[in-house]
Formats: C-alpha cells, sequence, structure tokens
C-alpha cells in the first residue's frame, strides 16, 4: 500500500514538472500578446456563394504584420492586401473551387519573428453543381497502350477537350520511373479552373480489374480480399472497370464487401451489359454509380464515344475528386448532354439515411446540340422500370411522385436520346417511411 502511494506521489511530482516545462515552452513560443486579428466578413454560418470578399482586421495598427493570408485548410492559400494605412485587410475567394458543405475559414497573420496568430470562422459553402465531362481509364505504352503520359494528357486536354482526365495503366507493368513520370505529367497537365488532371493505376488480374485513384503506391496484393482491406484501409477511391471482362464471374460475382463499398463508387456502364450487371450489383447492396471510360489503349484518349460526366461545384481536382468519392456522376454517350436526377433535396449519388415520407422525383437533361432530342426518360426502382416520360425535346425538366413500400430503394434513371446515345444516372438510396 505504501509502495504504492509513494508511486503515486513520485508520478503526481513528475507530472507536475512536466505540466510547468510544457507551460513555460508554450508561453515562450506565443506570438506578441498585442497583435489580434478578427475576421470581419464573411459573417459565422454565413452561407457562401461565387466569389465572396473576405475582410480582416489586425490590430493595433503599430502591430501590423507582414502579411495575412486566409484558407480552408485544404486548398490553396489566399494573401490579403491592407487597406492604405489602415488594420483592415482584404481579398477575394471564389469559392465554386472548394466542395460545397461546412466548413472553416482561418486567417493566419504572419509576423517578422516567423510566429503566427490566427483567427476563424465557420461557413457553409453552397454553389450549383455544374457538368463536367471526362474519362477516368486509359492507358499509354507504359502498360499496354501507345505513346507516353505526356501525350495523353495533352491530348485529352487539348484535342479531345475534356474537362478531367486521369491515366491508369496497369500497374502490374508500370516500373518505379515510369509510375513517377504519369505522376508528374499529371500535376503539371493540372490547371484549376480548366482541365483537371490526376494519375491511378488498373489493378489486372483474372479475378477482375479495377481502377485506383490516387494510389500510394503501385504494390498491390493480388487477391481480391486484400484489395479491398487495402483500399479501404488508406481510403483509396476505386472503380470496377469493364464488369464482364475477363469474365462474367469477376469480383467473386460481385459478392458485397463492406469495406470495399465504403471506396468503390463506381461501375463502367456503356451498354446493356453494364446496366444489367450495374443493377445487379445494386441489388447485392452496393452503393456505386455507373460511368461511362473507355478504357482505350490507342492514341485518342477521351475520343472514344462515351464520357464521364461530374456534377461539381467547379472544376479543380479537389472537387472532382470530391464528388467522385459522394458518386456525383453519370455514364453518358454524349458529349456534352447535362444530366441531373434529384430525390427530395438530395442529388444523384447521394444516400439518404433519414426515413421520407414522400419521395419526389425530378429529373433535368439539356443537350445544346442541334437534333440531340431525349426521346426518353426511364425512372429505375429497385432494378424495375417504374415510369416514362417521351418528351422528344432538347430540354426537359420532368417532375413525378413515388409511392414507395416502406423500407430501402435505390433510384436511378436512364436517358436514350433520339440518335439512340445513352445515359445513366447515379442511383439515390431512400429509405421509405411507414404510411
Ligand atoms: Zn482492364
Ligand atoms: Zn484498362
Amino acid at each position: 500500500m505504501t509502495t504504492k502511494r509513494s508511486t503515486v506521489t513520485i508520478f503526481a511530482i513528475f507530472l507536475g514538472i512536466i505540466v510547468l516545462l510544457c507551460g513555460a515552452h508554450t508561453s515562450a513560443d506565443q506570438p506578441p500578446a498585442q497583435l489580434a486579428l478578427e475576421i470581419l466578413e464573411p459573417a459565422a454560418d454565413e452561407t457562401l456563394q461565387g466569389v465572396v470578399a473576405v475582410r480582416v482586421t489586425a490590430t493595433p495598427e503599430d502591430a501590423t504584420p507582414p502579411s495575412i493570408y486566409v484558407g480552408f485548410g485544404h486548398a490553396s492559400w489566399f494573401a490579403l492586401q491592407r487597406v492604405g494605412q489602415t488594420s483592415e485587410w482584404t481579398t477575394s475567394i471564389d469559392t465554386t473551387m472548394l466542395p460545397n458543405g461546412e466548413a472553416t475559414l482561418t486567417a493566419y497573420a504572419h509576423t517578422p519573428s516567423g510566429r503566427s496568430t490566427g483567427a476563424s470562422v465557420q461557413v457553409v459553402i453552397l454553389n450549383g453543381l455544374q457538368c463536367y465531362f471526362g474519362d477516368l481509364h486509359s492507358h499509354t505504352m507504359y502498360s499496354d497502350g501507345v505513346l507516353f503520359p505526356q501525350d495523353a494528357y495533352a491530348y485529352a486536354r487539348d484535342v479531345a477537350r475534356l474537362d478531367f482526365f486521369c491515366l491508369t495503366d496497369h500497374l502490374e507493368l508500370v516500373d518505379p520511373v515510369e509510375w513517377a513520370d504519369t505522376r508528374e505529367q499529371a500535376l503539371k497537365a493540372n490547371d484549376c479552373g480548366r482541365f483537371v488532371a490526376f494519375y491511378g493505376l488498373e489493378w489486372t488480374k483474372r479475378e477482375g480489374h479495377a481502377c485506383l485513384y490516387d494510389p500510394p503506391s503501385t504494390r498491390w496484393p493480388s487477391d481480391v480480399t486484400g484489395l479491398y482491406q487495402t483500399a479501404s484501409d488508406a481510403s483509396v477511391l476505386c472503380k470496377f472497370n469493364h464488369p464482364n471482362y475477363p469474365s462474367s464471374e469477376v469480383f467473386n460475382e460481385f459478392e458485397y464487401s463492406e469495406a470495399a463499398d465504403a471506396v468503390f463508387q463506381m461501375v463502367e456502364v456503356r451498354g446493356d451489359a453494364g446496366e444489367a450487371a450495374f443493377t445487379r450489383m445494386l441489388d447485392l447492396g452496393w452503393h456505386i454509380a455507373p460511368e461511362g471510360s473507355d478504357d482505350t489503349h490507342s492514341a485518342n484518349w477521351g475520343d472514344c464515344g462515351t464520357w464521364t460526366a461530374v456534377l461539381a461545384p467547379g472544376l479543380c481536382r479537389l472537387n472532382i475528386l470530391d464528388a467522385l468519392r459522394n458518386r456525383h456522376c453519370y455514364s453518358t454517350g454524349d458529349r456534352n448532354c447535362r444530366l441531373y436526377f434529384w430525390i427530395n433535396a438530395a442529388v444523384m449519388g447521394d444516400i439518404v439515411n433519414e426515413p421520407v415520407e414522400h419521395i419526389a422525383v425530378t429529373v433535368y437533361v439539356a443537350d445544346p446540340d442541334p437534333g440531340d432530342a431525349t426521346a426518353r426518360i426511364e425512372l429505375f426502382e429497385d432494378g424495375n422500370i417504374i415510369r416514362t416520360d417521351e418528351p422528344n425535346a432538347p430540354t426537359r425538366r420532368w417532375e413525378t411522385s413515388v409511392a414507395a413500400t416502406p423500407g430501402k430503394h435505390y433510384y436511378f434513371v436512364k436517358i436514350t436520346q433520339a440518335d439512340g446515345n445513352r445515359l445513366w444516372s447515379a442511383p439515390i438510396w431512400v429509405s421509405a417511411k411507414s404510411q
């Protein structure tokens, strides 16, 4: 007992010394006490749209720092300009380059001693979703395609005029030098607001092929369970490729995996076989969106007749990847047909966990090309067509409602254009309340 008490006493003294040391250390590291930042604009809890003004005061004026920056922590930092010789500093930020949702705007002042002081404010970013068109699966000679990543990114950007593009050579064939070059060329080609370039790999086995986006390495387990677990542990965004090749039994016939469902957000759907595999996967419990990348092995990157469209507030890498992680995408056989699909306030790809009483469906489809009319819109519930609309018009806003049986359902729409091109939306998962 005595031994135990003395151990406790020694521990308490030791802890006291640590606290004292830490306290002394912290106070020595504190920025000059007189400098204080305050964010005047935007206001706390304000909803931000488009380009917004930011105003910060640094007081007192005689402690004015040489520079102040603001940012949201995960994107660029913006330098503020001092207004004359006042304590006020300003800049503007284009919020469409940030994902929608709650965000923290933080200001930092950098003083001559290198220390900084900060202020932050909570806001909500809410911009309208735009449709961007791109490709997420193709190859170069670093595996079994042609030419180099530099050529692929340039072609996708300047000839195919895609909004976003990702190379995915077979990881089994890519050596470390080639992998470094792939990443470097993507970083060079990326141009925020104009063209989003990122890089990936294709996991290529008899058991199935999958694209891995922004993977930390080219070394991956060779079995399906290992792939799922490693991707899930590292939060690597993934996509199931050509779901009927190399056989119809790929990925253990798509047996549901909770670990994989958290990171595999898409499956290639470019025709009837892809659609059948997609609905079969949805029936097995997967939360996945259809997408239409080409898997080209030729020098025609992004120019082969099917595309992936993404709904995002602005064209930057952060937003495209965030949208894909949330399945805000659709497969399209038309190069520029815009498609929106909502249930209540949820957009395609969303999972609505809170049970709902009403299911109000809105579809908006618009094609700017003369003659590219929407012939048919089919609304699917749990794999079955439950409503059809035949507008025969280039632009159509269609509203309908569904009386669903209590329980969980998924809904998606398929568009058929007059020229036969087809589009498949991501599903929305809804839980219907008992009436
Ligand atoms: Zn493949
Ligand atoms: Zn491929």
